[in-house]
């Protein structure tokens, strides 16, 4: 397959994704690669164009992360954003030294519009800036075609050689005209022409799925959820009935949420799947019993998934083939894509043991953002109401009991989240907020009720809104659905006598509670 392909090298900047992501908005693909990968592998993949990314480094110091003169000789076009850019001209002989202002935030930059960069760009924008360091001289053979009050070079270029610095974040939304002069870098100086169209990926995977797959069997590990929906559903198209699907009730579920799968899935459903609910409740809570700390709670949960998967692998017969709907910013975070520091280990990524009996796992989303996963589900045909569901994590209620998951506190979290899910639905707010739930709390307080004295938990309730997932703030509920739902839950659920509203955004807070 010659499909056309950017290389972002990723030097630990925290927008790292981001930039894959608007590449990708602009019908390119990309894949993000360390900064420490060879060279030749890099040249091996043909890519049409490389964007160096941010960092946290000063490039100029011992030990910083840097790349070879030669990158810059490849012929082929190259864009530094921010680090990137720093590193591009200290490399090439410019001179990169501490800032005598830092810039932080919006800022107004200038640009000249004879540039191939800006030549639609308003004269003066709005530019997200971030950083210590600057480009005190450009390299030799450069000119300087953008600019602030603080920055003489907020953009330079080498027009010739295809080379382009620029100190500022184009990836991030900030930056207000920022998706147009990445699109200028892909479409006029890498001549992209835009083949990365979503129907080309899904047939794309189908059939790398088959020729993999072969005649081997394959199963799958459904949740129910949108990942590992589409997931099922892509290896369905490709392999038929040599898919096994089974569902875990691993009994950390939204309320009924085990029954409505099977009603999707199941052998009544419009798929043909051959589906297996396992219901594997006990089990979970057993292992689970006083284990309090999230990251372990996780890779308990992972583990035990793997081990029933194996079971019912057994039952079937050999299994050559394990499917997961991993994502790619569960990816990120675990630390696998690229220079990013470990946030949390994802049940389908970083909490794998070591020991799994299958041939090999198969991952087919492993490259897609969350709206790039549903933009595939729509694709493949799977209805609407499925593609926009919630967002679930593998874990599930398990790291939204903040402490010690008791089969009492599962029922408390999943009648909460119930009452919550249904007053949002009523006030038709479902398909606005990105993604909302209730998470019970490790805190009980002292309250009132009947004139009683009570000492019972606190619910949280969350509701974000986010495009990727990547980042998000919370969400401004109307107060009377707020109270409406939390009313409801301090009568509804026993054991709750306080509901929280959580306002945080990510960062500094994960959409998870854990
Ligand atoms: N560390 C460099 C600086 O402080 C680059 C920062 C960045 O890439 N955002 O200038």
């Amino acid at each position: 397959m010659n499909q056309e392909k950017i290389i972002v090298i990723d030097f630990g900047g925290q927008y790292n994704q981001l930039v894959a992501r608007r590449v990708r908005e602009c019908s390119v693909y990309c894949e993000i690669y360390s900064y420490k990968t060879d060279l030749e592998q890099i040249k091996a993949m043909n890519p049409m164009g490389i964007i160096l990314t941010g960092g946290p480094d000063s490039c100029y110091e011992e030990g910083a992360a840097s790349c070879s003169k030669e990158l810059f000789e490849l012929g082929i076009p190259v864009l530094g954003l921010c680090y990137g850019a720093q590193l591009m001209m200290h490399v090439l002989g410019g001179h990169v030294c501490k800032a005598p202002v830092r810039e932080y935030g919006k800022i107004e930059v200038t640009v000249d519009k004879t540039s191939k960069l800006y030549g639609d760009v308003s004269e003066k924008t709005i530019c997200w800036m971030s950083h210590n360091d600057y480009i005190e001289k450009a390299a030799p053979g450069f000119r300087i075609v953008a600019h602030t009050a603080d920055c003489p070079v907020a953009a330079a270029e080498c027009a010739e050689k295809k080379l382009y610095a620029i100190q500022y974040h184009p990836e991030v939304l900030h930056t207000q005209e920022g998706t147009k002069m990445l699109h200028n870098f892909l479409y006029e100086v890498c001549g992209c022409s835009g083949t990365w169209k979503m129907d080309a990926f899904v047939e794309n995977s189908i059939r790398a799925i088959r020729e993999k797959v072969g005649n081997g069997k394959v199963l799958c590990a459904l949740s129910g959820g949108v990942d590992s929906s589409v997931a099922a559903v892509m290896l369905a198209k490709a392999v038929g009935d040599q898919l096994t699907c089974v569902f875990v009730d691993h009994g950390l579920l939204r309320k009924n949420e085990g029954d409505e799968v099977e009603e999707v899935f199941g052998p009544n459903g419009p798929y043909d799947l051959n589906f297996i609910r396992v219901n594997a409740q006990q089990r979970f809570y057993d292992k689970l019993a006083g284990v309090e700390e999230p990251e372990k709670k996780r890779k308990i949960i992972g583990e035990e998934f793997i081990r029933v998967f194996e079971e019912e692998a057994k039952k079937i017969g050999a299994v050559d083939f394990l499917v997961q709907g991993t994502i790619y910013p569960d990816v990120v975070e675990s630390g696998l894509g690229g220079e990013s520091a470990v946030i949390k280990s994802h049940h389908n990524v970083g909490g794998l043991p070591d020991y799994v009996d299958f041939k090999e796992i198969i991952e087919p989303l492993r490259d897609l953002f969350k709206d790039e996963v549903r933009k595939a589900g729509l694709e493949l045909g799977i209805p609407e109401k499925l593609v926009y569901r919630q967002p679930f994590p593998g874990p599930g209620l398990g790291i939204r009991i903040i402490g010690e998951v008791t089969p009492e506190k599962v029922k408390m979290v999943q009648e909460a989240d119930a009452i919550y899910r249904e007053e949002i639905a009523r006030a038709g707010l479902d398909r606005s907020i990105g993604q909302y739930f209730a998470a019970l709390t490790n805190m009980r307080s002292v309250g009132v009720m009947g004139d009683e004295r009570t000492y019972d938990y606190a619910i949280a309730l969350r509701a974000v809104n986010t495009i990727d997932f990547m980042t998000a703030e919370a969400a401004e509920l109307p107060w009377e659905v707020i109270g409406r739902v939390s009313n409801r839950i301090v009568n509804e659920v026993q054991h709750v006598n306080r509901v929280l509203y959580d306002c945080t955004g990510k960062p500094p807070a994960t959409i998870e509670f854990e």
